[in-house]
């Protein structure tokens, strides 16, 4: 009998496909994600569950699907799985690491020349009629070329944002949980401690995974050392920044700028004071959202998926120890 798995939303059909091929799946196809009782009763049968970053995975889940196995997590970041409790119970986790990494940086470079460039100020004054004429003051923005980059969390985004980051003559500068020595040489960057980061960079750029040390990791203290000219920029995850500091340092504009294109909650409300502001661009969360890297990432969790209900070691493991426990 084939295994019976459970999957949280509608994926690239080449993901379904391979899902099909192997599994009886039920697919919620909504476009928001299951409502939370609908995830729970849908998983009394199943032993795989493939899941996104906006369902949240934890030991409730886990009471209610006895037979479960394997969480086939389609996301690198995997801070919406309690994966110390999966590990407690022998299940085992997997992620989409790599895949998006060029993507993300991609889409973090095109965030940061945004706001340095007013970008997107200047394109709703177009389309709003309020532009009259090429203006010596118009939009002053600031030059990214051979300005300094800071980079908090120098893992595979940060890396690739570096490389990009090079190519534009930035100094290169940052704060990592440890040091990276043959990159410091690779590519001329400097790690420096997390307070002369803050206070020396042109440009900050976020890119550490969401834990408990993480979390508001970019609060008061932290802004009120940064340039008043500095741009902050958010690919990684929306709890590493603290909205109401962020909010209260644009609004006296204690920094000049931030683009997010992650928040807490997601999506923001409406009328979240955030959105009130001129100096901020938000994006709904689609750094990885290229068509190629999105059915490379479905592809992996399917791969995930499938490997985990073999009881195989998954080609992309979080808790790879609950194999070798078994
Ligand atoms: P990664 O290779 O694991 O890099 C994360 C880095 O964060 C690690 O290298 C680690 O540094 C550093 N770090 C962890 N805790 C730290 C701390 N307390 N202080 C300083 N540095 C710390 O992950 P990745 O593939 O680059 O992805 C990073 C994150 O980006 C993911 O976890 C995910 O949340 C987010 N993401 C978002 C999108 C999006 O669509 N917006 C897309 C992809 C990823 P060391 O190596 O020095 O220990």
């Amino acid at each position: 009998m084939e295994p019976k798995v459970f999957v949280t939303r509608l994926l690239p059909e080449e993901a379904m496909n391979q899902i099909y091929s192997f599994c009886e799946a039920a697919v919620w196809d909504g476009e928001l994600p299951p409502p939370r009782e609908v995830l729970l009763e849908n998983l009394r049968d199943i032993e795989g569950l493939l899941c996104l970053l906006t369902d949240t995975i934890d030991a409730a889940v886990f009471d209610s699907a006895p037979r479960l196995r394997v969480v086939s997590n389609c996301a690198v970041g995997y801070d919406n799985v309690d994966v110390l409790e999966a590990t407690r119970r022998g299940i085992i986790v997997g992620n989409t690491p790599g895949v998006l990494t060029e993507t993300t940086a991609d889409f973090t470079f095109a965030l940061m020349m945004a706001a340095a460039r007013r970008i997107t100020e200047g394109e709703k004054a177009v389309r709003a009629g309020k532009w009259k004429t090429w203006g010596p003051m118009l939009f002053l923005g600031q030059d990214v070329h051979n300005s300094t980059l800071g980079i908090v969390g120098l893992g595979r985004i940060g890396e690739a944002v570096a490389r990009r980051a090079k190519g534009f003559g930035m100094k290169l500068l940052y704060y990592s949980r440890t040091k990276h020595g043959e990159l410091e040489k690779e590519l001329g960057l400097q790690f420096v401690e997390f307070k002369e980061l803050l206070t020396s960079s042109d440009f900050i750029t976020l890119h550490t995974n969401l834990t408990s040390e993480t979390k508001h990791m970019i609060g008061r203290e932290e802004f009120s050392k940064m340039k008043n000219t500095c741009v902050l920029v958010n690919t990684s995850r929306g709890p590493i920044v603290d909205q109401i500091a962020l909010y209260e340092a644009l609004r006296d504009r204690g920094i000049a700028f931030a683009a997010l294109d992650v928040t807490e909650p997601e999506p923001l409300p409406a009328d979240h004071p955030l959105l009130t502001l001129d100096n901020l661009i938000v994006t709904p969360h689609i750094a990885s959202a290229s068509v190629a890297t999105r059915t490379k990432m479905a592809l992996m969790a399917a791969e995930n998926l499938i490997a985990g209900l073999k009881g195989e070691i998954l080609p992309y493991p979080v808790n790879p120890e609950v194999l070798r426990k078994r």
